[in-house]
Protein backbone atom coordinates (compact mmCIF):
# COMPACT_ATOMS: atom_id res chain seq x y z
CA UNK A 1 0.00 0.00 0.00
CA UNK A 2 1.37 3.67 -0.95
CA UNK A 3 1.02 5.98 2.15
CA UNK A 4 1.60 9.64 1.98
CA UNK A 5 2.81 10.66 5.71
CA UNK A 6 1.98 14.34 5.88
CA UNK A 7 3.79 16.82 8.58
CA UNK A 8 6.51 15.01 8.82
CA UNK A 9 9.47 14.97 10.80
CA UNK A 10 12.68 14.01 11.10
CA UNK A 11 11.88 11.56 14.48
CA UNK A 12 8.45 10.43 12.14
CA UNK A 13 10.47 9.03 9.56
CA UNK A 14 13.23 7.33 11.77
CA UNK A 15 10.86 5.61 13.95
CA UNK A 16 8.16 4.53 11.03
CA UNK A 17 11.29 3.33 8.78
CA UNK A 18 12.23 1.06 11.85
CA UNK A 19 9.03 -0.44 12.31
CA UNK A 20 7.77 -0.88 8.81
CA UNK A 21 7.14 -4.40 9.22
CA UNK A 22 4.83 -4.64 6.66
CA UNK A 23 6.47 -3.07 3.83
CA UNK A 24 4.48 0.19 3.03
CA UNK A 25 5.52 2.26 0.84
CA UNK A 26 5.59 5.62 2.33
CA UNK A 27 6.22 9.01 1.39
CA UNK A 28 7.13 11.40 3.50
CA UNK A 29 5.79 15.05 2.73
CA UNK A 30 6.98 17.96 5.43
CA UNK A 31 3.62 20.08 4.75
CA UNK A 32 0.89 20.65 7.04
CA UNK A 33 -2.58 18.69 5.64
CA UNK A 34 -4.67 21.50 4.41
CA UNK A 35 -7.24 22.28 1.38
CA UNK A 36 -4.17 23.50 0.15
CA UNK A 37 -1.44 20.52 0.40
CA UNK A 38 -4.36 17.61 0.01
CA UNK A 39 -3.19 17.23 -4.04
CA UNK A 40 0.30 15.51 -2.67
CA UNK A 41 -2.35 12.65 -1.75
CA UNK A 42 -3.17 12.08 -5.18
CA UNK A 43 -2.30 8.53 -6.65
CA UNK A 44 -1.86 7.06 -3.00
CA UNK A 45 -4.31 4.61 -1.25
CA UNK A 46 -4.26 6.25 2.62
CA UNK A 47 -2.84 9.38 4.04
CA UNK A 48 -1.37 9.50 7.49
CA UNK A 49 -2.05 12.54 9.53
CA UNK A 50 -0.71 14.12 13.12
CA UNK A 51 -2.54 16.63 15.29
CA UNK A 52 -2.47 19.71 13.11
CA UNK A 53 -3.21 18.55 10.05
CA UNK A 54 -7.08 19.52 8.92
CA UNK A 55 -9.00 17.00 8.00
CA UNK A 56 -11.84 18.46 7.27
CA UNK A 57 -15.15 18.03 4.91
CA UNK A 58 -13.26 19.61 1.98
CA UNK A 59 -10.47 17.82 2.48
CA UNK A 60 -11.94 15.04 2.75
CA UNK A 61 -13.97 15.46 -0.35
CA UNK A 62 -10.81 16.00 -1.84
CA UNK A 63 -9.47 12.64 -0.65
CA UNK A 64 -12.75 10.86 -1.81
CA UNK A 65 -12.07 11.91 -5.46
CA UNK A 66 -8.80 10.35 -5.32
CA UNK A 67 -10.34 6.92 -4.30
CA UNK A 68 -8.57 7.04 -0.65
CA UNK A 69 -10.44 5.46 1.41
CA UNK A 70 -8.06 4.90 4.72
CA UNK A 71 -6.83 8.00 7.12
CA UNK A 72 -4.45 6.96 9.53
CA UNK A 73 -3.86 9.01 12.50
CA UNK A 74 -0.66 8.81 14.29
CA UNK A 75 -2.12 10.58 17.69
CA UNK A 76 -5.12 9.78 20.18
CA UNK A 77 -7.07 12.97 19.72
CA UNK A 78 -9.36 12.91 16.40
CA UNK A 79 -10.74 16.84 17.18
CA UNK A 80 -9.34 18.12 13.51
CA UNK A 81 -11.32 15.32 11.66
CA UNK A 82 -15.16 15.74 10.44
CA UNK A 83 -15.63 11.98 11.28
CA UNK A 84 -19.33 12.81 9.95
CA UNK A 85 -18.36 13.62 6.29
CA UNK A 86 -15.83 10.19 6.56
CA UNK A 87 -18.95 8.06 7.44
CA UNK A 88 -20.58 9.88 4.67
CA UNK A 89 -17.73 8.61 2.41
CA UNK A 90 -17.00 5.67 3.38
CA UNK A 91 -13.31 7.03 4.36
CA UNK A 92 -12.27 4.83 7.49
CA UNK A 93 -10.41 6.99 10.51
CA UNK A 94 -7.97 4.75 12.95
CA UNK A 95 -6.07 6.04 15.46
CA UNK A 96 -3.37 5.18 18.40
CA UNK A 97 -5.96 5.48 21.33
CA UNK A 98 -2.94 5.03 23.48
CA UNK A 99 0.70 5.38 23.22
CA UNK A 100 2.16 6.65 26.40
CA UNK A 101 -0.40 7.83 29.32
CA UNK A 102 2.91 7.94 31.30
CA UNK A 103 4.44 10.47 28.89
CA UNK A 104 1.84 12.98 29.12
CA UNK A 105 0.81 12.42 32.73
CA UNK A 106 4.73 12.29 33.61
CA UNK A 107 4.99 15.67 31.39
CA UNK A 108 2.05 17.63 33.29
CA UNK A 109 4.01 17.02 36.60
CA UNK A 110 7.21 17.83 35.32
CA UNK A 111 5.40 21.74 34.03
CA UNK A 112 3.67 21.27 37.47
CA UNK A 113 7.73 21.15 39.40
CA UNK A 114 9.06 23.39 36.99
CA UNK A 115 6.38 26.10 37.53
CA UNK A 116 6.64 25.91 40.98
CA UNK A 117 10.00 25.46 41.66
CA UNK A 118 10.76 28.10 39.20
CA UNK A 119 13.45 25.64 37.57
CA UNK A 120 13.26 27.80 33.98
CA UNK A 121 14.31 30.99 35.68
CA UNK A 122 16.86 29.20 38.42
CA UNK A 123 18.76 27.29 34.94
CA UNK A 124 19.26 30.65 33.06
CA UNK A 125 20.40 32.48 36.35
CA UNK A 126 22.65 29.99 37.44
CA UNK A 127 24.22 29.89 33.99
CA UNK A 128 24.99 33.77 34.92
CA UNK A 129 26.74 33.16 37.81
CA UNK A 130 23.64 34.71 39.53
CA UNK A 131 23.31 32.09 42.39
CA UNK A 132 20.69 34.73 44.35
CA UNK A 133 17.33 32.65 45.55
CA UNK A 134 15.78 36.12 45.10
CA UNK A 135 11.91 35.34 44.24
CA UNK A 136 12.24 31.75 43.45
CA UNK A 137 10.34 30.75 46.47
CA UNK A 138 8.00 28.00 45.66
CA UNK A 139 5.30 25.62 47.66
CA UNK A 140 5.25 22.29 49.14
CA UNK A 141 3.48 19.90 46.71
CA UNK A 142 2.65 17.75 49.22
CA UNK A 143 -0.47 18.39 51.21
CA UNK A 144 -1.76 19.96 48.49
CA UNK A 145 -5.56 19.38 46.71
CA UNK A 146 -4.95 18.68 42.76
CA UNK A 147 -8.16 18.72 40.82
CA UNK A 148 -8.22 16.43 38.01
CA UNK A 149 -10.47 17.22 34.93
CA UNK A 150 -10.82 14.10 33.45
CA UNK A 151 -9.99 10.66 34.57
CA UNK A 152 -9.05 8.76 31.54
CA UNK A 153 -6.02 6.90 30.90
CA UNK A 154 -3.92 9.75 31.45
CA UNK A 155 -5.59 11.52 33.89
CA UNK A 156 -5.94 8.28 36.13
CA UNK A 157 -2.32 8.19 35.76
CA UNK A 158 -1.46 11.31 36.49
CA UNK A 159 -3.90 11.38 39.66
CA UNK A 160 -1.42 8.23 41.07
CA UNK A 161 1.73 10.12 40.68
CA UNK A 162 0.38 13.33 42.68
CA UNK A 163 -0.71 10.80 45.36
CA UNK A 164 2.43 9.93 45.76
CA UNK A 165 3.13 13.20 46.27
CA UNK A 166 1.05 13.11 49.48
CA UNK A 167 -1.53 15.27 47.95
CA UNK A 168 -5.69 15.16 47.86
CA UNK A 169 -7.16 14.00 44.99
CA UNK A 170 -10.07 15.57 43.50
CA UNK A 171 -12.05 14.75 40.06
CA UNK A 172 -14.55 15.66 37.38
CA UNK A 173 -15.38 13.35 35.16
CA UNK A 174 -18.70 12.23 33.09
CA UNK A 175 -17.48 8.83 33.79
CA UNK A 176 -16.27 8.05 37.33
CA UNK A 177 -13.12 5.62 37.50
CA UNK A 178 -13.67 2.76 39.39
CA UNK A 179 -9.76 2.23 40.30
CA UNK A 180 -9.26 5.86 41.73
CA UNK A 181 -12.46 5.40 43.58
CA UNK A 182 -10.72 2.40 45.42
CA UNK A 183 -7.68 5.35 46.04
CA UNK A 184 -9.74 7.76 47.74
CA UNK A 185 -9.76 10.20 44.95
CA UNK A 186 -13.38 12.26 45.43
CA UNK A 187 -15.10 12.72 42.57
CA UNK A 188 -16.76 16.64 42.76
CA UNK A 189 -19.19 18.55 40.44
CA UNK A 190 -16.85 20.73 38.10
CA UNK A 191 -17.71 23.94 40.67
CA UNK A 192 -16.57 22.71 43.28
CA UNK A 193 -13.13 20.98 42.25
CA UNK A 194 -12.20 24.89 40.82
CA UNK A 195 -12.81 26.16 44.10
CA UNK A 196 -10.98 23.82 45.89
CA UNK A 197 -7.85 22.65 44.23
CA UNK A 198 -4.87 24.07 44.73
CA UNK A 199 -3.40 22.83 41.05
CA UNK A 200 -5.55 21.90 38.19
CA UNK A 201 -5.07 19.86 35.61
CA UNK A 202 -7.17 19.49 32.18
CA UNK A 203 -7.16 15.55 31.05
CA UNK A 204 -10.37 15.87 29.09
CA UNK A 205 -10.87 15.71 25.24
CA UNK A 206 -11.44 18.68 23.36
CA UNK A 207 -15.55 18.26 22.38
CA UNK A 208 -18.09 20.64 21.84
CA UNK A 209 -18.69 20.51 25.59
CA UNK A 210 -15.60 20.92 26.52
CA UNK A 211 -14.53 23.88 24.28
CA UNK A 212 -13.39 27.14 26.56
CA UNK A 213 -14.22 24.80 29.69
CA UNK A 214 -11.52 26.88 31.51
CA UNK A 215 -13.33 30.63 30.75
CA UNK A 216 -13.83 33.82 32.54
CA UNK A 217 -16.41 32.39 34.59
CA UNK A 218 -14.73 29.15 35.69
CA UNK A 219 -11.94 31.07 36.31
CA UNK A 220 -13.24 33.33 38.87
CA UNK A 221 -14.42 29.91 40.23
CA UNK A 222 -11.19 28.99 41.34
CA UNK A 223 -8.95 29.62 44.24
CA UNK A 224 -7.14 32.98 44.12
CA UNK A 225 -3.63 31.80 42.79
CA UNK A 226 -4.05 28.47 41.91
CA UNK A 227 -2.31 26.81 39.02
CA UNK A 228 -3.65 25.67 36.00
CA UNK A 229 -2.16 22.68 33.90
CA UNK A 230 -3.59 21.91 29.93
CA UNK A 231 -1.31 18.89 28.10
CA UNK A 232 -4.94 18.56 26.82
CA UNK A 233 -6.10 20.00 23.67
CA UNK A 234 -5.33 24.40 23.35
CA UNK A 235 -9.03 25.24 22.65
CA UNK A 236 -9.92 23.73 26.71
CA UNK A 237 -8.64 27.26 27.60
CA UNK A 238 -9.73 30.35 26.61
CA UNK A 239 -5.85 31.75 26.52
CA UNK A 240 -7.55 35.18 26.52
CA UNK A 241 -9.35 35.13 29.34
CA UNK A 242 -6.49 33.40 31.00
CA UNK A 243 -4.18 36.54 30.60
CA UNK A 244 -6.73 38.46 32.31
CA UNK A 245 -7.12 36.16 35.32
CA UNK A 246 -2.88 35.85 35.37
CA UNK A 247 -2.41 39.94 34.78
CA UNK A 248 -5.27 40.20 37.78
CA UNK A 249 -3.61 37.41 39.99
CA UNK A 250 -6.46 35.70 40.04
CA UNK A 251 -4.64 32.89 38.47
CA UNK A 252 -1.13 32.16 40.01
CA UNK A 253 0.48 30.27 37.08
CA UNK A 254 0.11 28.12 34.16
CA UNK A 255 1.28 25.46 32.43
CA UNK A 256 0.33 24.51 28.79
CA UNK A 257 1.85 22.02 26.47
CA UNK A 258 -1.02 22.90 23.88
CA UNK A 259 -2.91 25.93 22.88
CA UNK A 260 -5.71 26.90 20.70
CA UNK A 261 -3.86 28.44 17.58
CA UNK A 262 -0.59 26.34 18.29
CA UNK A 263 -1.32 24.76 14.28
CA UNK A 264 0.58 27.96 13.35
CA UNK A 265 3.25 28.09 16.03
CA UNK A 266 4.02 24.64 16.84
CA UNK A 267 6.48 21.69 15.61
CA UNK A 268 8.50 24.39 13.63
CA UNK A 269 11.59 26.56 14.26
CA UNK A 270 10.68 30.35 14.18
CA UNK A 271 13.04 31.63 15.85
CA UNK A 272 13.84 34.22 13.33
CA UNK A 273 10.58 34.98 12.41
CA UNK A 274 8.34 37.77 13.46
CA UNK A 275 5.14 35.67 15.17
CA UNK A 276 1.52 37.30 14.53
CA UNK A 277 0.12 36.07 17.41
CA UNK A 278 -0.21 38.38 20.32
CA UNK A 279 -1.98 36.06 22.66
CA UNK A 280 1.39 33.58 22.61
CA UNK A 281 3.39 36.66 22.88
CA UNK A 282 1.97 37.87 26.10
CA UNK A 283 1.69 34.60 27.45
CA UNK A 284 5.13 34.05 26.97
CA UNK A 285 6.05 37.48 28.59
CA UNK A 286 4.62 36.47 32.23
CA UNK A 287 7.38 35.06 34.50
CA UNK A 288 4.70 32.50 36.11
CA UNK A 289 3.85 31.30 32.26
CA UNK A 290 5.36 27.96 31.36
CA UNK A 291 5.00 26.91 27.56
CA UNK A 292 6.08 23.74 26.00
CA UNK A 293 5.16 23.23 22.10
CA UNK A 294 2.89 20.11 22.60
CA UNK A 295 5.82 17.79 23.63
CA UNK A 296 4.01 15.92 26.32
CA UNK A 297 3.48 12.34 24.17
CA UNK A 298 7.62 12.59 22.67
CA UNK A 299 9.28 10.07 24.41
CA UNK A 300 11.48 6.91 22.89
CA UNK A 301 8.05 4.41 24.12
CA UNK A 302 5.21 6.99 22.70
CA UNK A 303 7.13 7.32 19.33
CA UNK A 304 7.39 3.49 19.12
CA UNK A 305 3.97 2.64 20.12
CA UNK A 306 3.14 5.21 17.77
CA UNK A 307 5.03 3.96 14.47
CA UNK A 308 3.83 0.13 15.46
CA UNK A 309 0.17 0.90 16.25
CA UNK A 310 -0.12 2.82 13.06
CA UNK A 311 1.60 -0.05 10.64
CA UNK A 312 -1.07 -2.18 12.36
CA UNK A 313 -3.81 -0.04 11.54
CA UNK A 314 -3.41 -0.29 7.83
CA UNK A 315 -2.90 -3.68 7.77
CA UNK A 316 -5.96 -4.27 9.42
CA UNK A 317 -7.29 -2.61 6.53
CA UNK A 318 -5.30 -3.74 4.15
CA UNK A 319 -6.00 -7.58 5.21
CA UNK A 320 -9.67 -6.95 5.75
CA UNK A 321 -9.56 -7.61 9.77
CA UNK A 322 -11.44 -6.03 12.52
CA UNK A 323 -10.55 -2.51 12.73
CA UNK A 324 -9.96 -2.39 16.83
CA UNK A 325 -8.86 1.49 16.39
CA UNK A 326 -11.49 2.83 14.15
CA UNK A 327 -12.89 5.88 15.18
CA UNK A 328 -16.73 6.45 14.19
CA UNK A 329 -19.04 9.07 14.09
CA UNK A 330 -21.66 8.83 16.41
P1 LIG B 1 -9.20 8.99 27.51
O1 LIG B 1 -10.24 8.84 26.47
O2 LIG B 1 -8.60 7.75 28.10
O3 LIG B 1 -9.77 9.87 28.74
C1 LIG B 1 -10.52 11.03 28.56
C2 LIG B 1 -11.42 11.17 29.78
O4 LIG B 1 -12.11 12.41 29.64
C3 LIG B 1 -12.48 10.07 29.86
O5 LIG B 1 -12.47 9.52 31.17
C4 LIG B 1 -13.77 10.78 29.56
O6 LIG B 1 -14.90 10.25 30.25
C5 LIG B 1 -13.45 12.18 30.05
N1 LIG B 1 -14.35 13.19 29.55
C6 LIG B 1 -15.07 13.20 28.40
N2 LIG B 1 -15.84 14.30 28.34
C7 LIG B 1 -15.61 14.99 29.48
C8 LIG B 1 -16.12 16.20 30.00
N3 LIG B 1 -17.03 16.92 29.33
N4 LIG B 1 -15.66 16.62 31.19
C9 LIG B 1 -14.75 15.88 31.89
N5 LIG B 1 -14.24 14.73 31.45
C10 LIG B 1 -14.66 14.29 30.25
O7 LIG B 1 -8.09 9.92 26.88
P2 LIG B 1 -6.55 10.04 27.31
O8 LIG B 1 -5.75 9.04 26.56
O9 LIG B 1 -6.46 10.10 28.79
O10 LIG B 1 -6.19 11.47 26.69
C11 LIG B 1 -6.77 12.67 27.19
C12 LIG B 1 -6.47 13.80 26.24
O11 LIG B 1 -5.07 14.06 26.25
C13 LIG B 1 -6.76 13.50 24.75
O12 LIG B 1 -8.10 13.79 24.43
C14 LIG B 1 -5.80 14.37 24.02
O13 LIG B 1 -6.47 15.56 23.66
C15 LIG B 1 -4.71 14.70 25.04
N6 LIG B 1 -3.37 14.23 24.64
C16 LIG B 1 -2.36 15.14 24.60
C17 LIG B 1 -1.08 14.72 24.24
C18 LIG B 1 0.10 15.69 24.23
O14 LIG B 1 1.16 15.34 23.71
N7 LIG B 1 -0.02 16.87 24.81
C19 LIG B 1 -0.85 13.39 23.89
C20 LIG B 1 -1.92 12.50 23.94
C21 LIG B 1 -3.19 12.92 24.32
Amino acid sequence: MKIAVFSTKAYDKEYFEKHNQYQFDLSFYKVRLTEETVDFAKGYDAICTFVNDQVNAEVLEKLHSYDIKLVVLRCAGFNNVDLEKAKELDIKVLRVPAYSPHAVAEHAVALIMALNRKIHKAYNRVRELNFSLERLTGFDIYGKTVGVVGTGKIGAIFAKIMKGFGCKIVAFDVHKNEELLKEGVEYLPLEELLSTSDIISLHCPLLPSTHHLINKNTLKLMKKGAMLINTSRGALVNAKHAIKALKSRQLGSLGIDVYEMEEKLFFRDLSEKIVNDDVIARLLSFPNVLITSHQAFFTDEALTEIAKTTMNNIEDFRSGNELINEVKFS
